[in-house]
């Protein structure tokens, strides 16, 4: 184990209840921050309001303290009360001069990729070819971007994820100058989630695969604002019947904690954790923290010694 101080986090948006693969993240997270003999918080992240359902935030506490989930944190951060601070992070962004106001639609930059021969489609998201690097040329703003090419060199970001090995990726290329805030104000869920993780002292990001491809960006930023680096561990992911993760917008329903003890046992399966059969919540968290420890603590990969990797 390692002897450092360890803190980690839950980040659900309160979109809806936790269904089965969110309950995979938290489990995860909560399992690694004890194993660690480390703090574990919950974060809302309600950055985008109106994506917001009212109730939902309760609805979460409930069902994670249904399976015996239980942050070590009274109250917890809710990025809408977090405006200012990612203000002075863009501000800091602005006087460094590596951020620049954005005047293009979507239609704008597909036609700008397509006319440079570069049209890449990667998820639903474009990769930005830097339109408004030179000015607004007269459009209105829409987006404040940050530049992903600082001094002429392009950001190539090397991490190392715990679950799925050393990761690189080109965040020039590959995504782009990306979006930090929205022209009607609207924080982008990068920076939030950096200025976040610092604010909180959070050492460790334990959260589903499918936000991996986001953390080379997130760590554009630390670097840019001067901000610790964070270990990562990407865990699998539950897909619905369609063959796509997970969520909302597919079938995922709500995680009926009536029965913790199945929910904590289907989520274990998807952390490859063997088996376990505990009368109650609280000594099946016993064991799986002692199983979680064994298996994704002691043996992460490249590691010759038990303990996260530096
Ligand atoms: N709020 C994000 C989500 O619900 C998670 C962000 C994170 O863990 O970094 O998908």
């Amino acid at each position: 184990m390692s002897g450092a101080k360890y803190i980690g986090r839950f980040a659900p948006s309160p979109t809806g209840p936790l269904h089965a693969g969110s309950l995979v993240a938290a489990l995860a997270s909560w399992l690694d921050a004890r194993a660690h003999a480390g703090q574990w918080l919950v974060r809302i992240e309600d950055v985008d309001l109106p994506r917001c359902v009212q109730g939902a935030e309760e609805t979460i506490f409930a069902q994670l303290a249904a399976c015996g989930l239980v942050p070590d944190e009274y109250e917890p951060v809710r990025q809408s009360a977090r405006s200012p601070a990612y203000r002075s992070a863009l501000e800091r962004l602005n006087r460094l001069g590596l951020t620049y106001a954005c005047g293009c639609t979507r239609r704008a930059i597909e036609d700008a990729m397509v006319s440079l021969g570069l049209l890449h489609e990667r998820f639903e998201e474009r990769v930005y070819p830097g339109t408004c690097r030179s000015g607004l040329h007269g459009k209105p703003a829409r987006a404040t971007r940050v530049l992903t090419v600082c001094g002429g060199i392009e950001s190539v970001i090397h991490w190392k994820d715990r679950r799925l090995g050393p990761q690189r990726q080109n965040v020039a290329r590959e995504v782009g100058d990306f979006v930090i805030q929205r022209a009607d104000g609207l924080w982008a869920y990068q920076l939030a989630v950096v200025v976040d993780d610092a604010f909180q002292g959070i050492t460790d990001v334990v959260r589903g695969e499918d936000l991996a491809d986001n953390t080379a960006r997130q760590i554009h930023l630390q670097r840019l604002l001067g901000l610790p680096e964070l270990h990562y561990l990407h865990t699998p992911l539950v897909m619905g019947r369609d063959g796509h993760k997970l969520s909302k917008q597919n079938d995922a329903t709500p995680l009926d904690t009536t029965q913790p003890l199945r929910c904590l046992a289907d989520a274990g399966r998807v952390l490859e954790l063997p088996a376990i059969h505990a009368p109650t919540v609280s000594e099946w968290l016993t064991t799986a923290t002692q199983a979680w420890g064994a298996h994704w603590v002691k043996r992460e990969p490249g590691s010759t010694s038990p303990g996260r990797m530096a």
